[in-house]
């Protein structure tokens, strides 16, 4: 049975820097994850998903619980993503060369990425999944939606509510996205991918 609880960050709050402050993790892990967890704890009994698996949650659930279950596995999987900053911080091996088939280059494959990221409309996250046959798919989902709803195998994931950039970046969003690159733990991605 897989308990509900606040992830455990496996990096310091400043580790992220300068890219994203600690003020910025310390808020959006202990105060915004952490009331999305409180909330679905409130939300479960009686529900018919006690003990359900966190996925299973988002992809049978509606209203309430779909929205906080949704937002506990959008930021568990983006923030266990993320380390220090790494300069010329790119994919290797199976990943990389799928990218590559797709997308032209890692280079074509950030700039669509950061295309979706940026141009999506109010509260929401873009992601890079694997579907079925192996194929990377771009998708923005708003509000608290993941790709696991539509089956794919979501990979990458970049916040772009207000409250992930805005103590940092202001309303400067495309600025986090391009600094986004850097703190990318490519090892996890590619982990999800195989
Ligand atoms: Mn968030």
């Amino acid at each position: 049975m897989e308990q509900i609880k606040l992830i455990d960050l496996p990096y310091a709050l400043e580790a992220l820097e300068p890219v994203i402050s600690a003020e910025t993790i310390a808020i959006h892990h202990g105060k915004h994850l952490q009331t999305y967890v409180n909330n679905l704890l409130k939300l479960l009994p009686g529900s018919g998903f006690e003990g359900a698996a966190l996925e299973d949650i988002v992809k049978q659930s509606t209203g309430g619980i779909f929205n906080n279950a949704g937002q506990i596995l959008n930021h568990n999987m983006y923030f266990l993503q993320l380390r220090a900053p790494k300069a010329d911080n790119r994919p290797q091996g199976k990943l990389a060369a799928a990218i590559d088939k797709q997308f032209g280059s890692f280079e074509a494959f950030k700039e669509e990425f950061s295309a979706k990221a940026a141009g999506l409309f109010g509260s929401g996250w873009a992601w890079l999944s694997a579907d079925d046959g192996g194929n990377l798919v771009l998708s923005q989902e708003a509000n608290a939606a993941n790709p696991v709803v539509k089956g794919l195998k979501p990979l990458l994931t970049i916040d772009v509510w207000e409250h992930a950039y805005y103590v940092d970046y202001r309303n400067r969003r495309p600025e986090y996205i391009a600094a986004f690159w850097q703190i990318v733990d490519w090892d996890v991605v590619e982990q999800r991918f195989a």
